[in-house]
């Protein structure tokens, strides 16, 4: 899966947003998070960031990250 980290806050481009083909971005007040469990891994979002936000999982150190997109994606409405 890919995650949002910590380049989106207070940014919300919502270029990903749009090229998403499964809708899987959530949004919260100051940044946005995919659902990892929604997201099919296809990687068209991840150039459309332009703070480069968007990181597949498989980073190194990303842990925390895919914690937060997993609990907030439960929370915060889809867009
Ligand atoms: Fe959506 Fe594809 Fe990005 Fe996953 S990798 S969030 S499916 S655009």
């Amino acid at each position: 899966t890919y995650v949002v980290t910590d380049a989106c806050i207070r940014c919300k481009y919502m270029d990903c947003v749009e090229v998403c083909p499964v809708d899987c971005f959530y949004e919260g007040e100051n940044m946005l998070v995919i659902n990892p469990n929604e997201c099919i891994d296809c990687g068209v979002c991840e150039p459309e960031c332009p703070a480069e936000a968007i990181l597949p999982d498989t980073e190194n150190g990303l842990e925390k990250w895919l914690e937060l997109n997993t609990t907030f994606s439960a929370q915060w409405p889809n867009i």
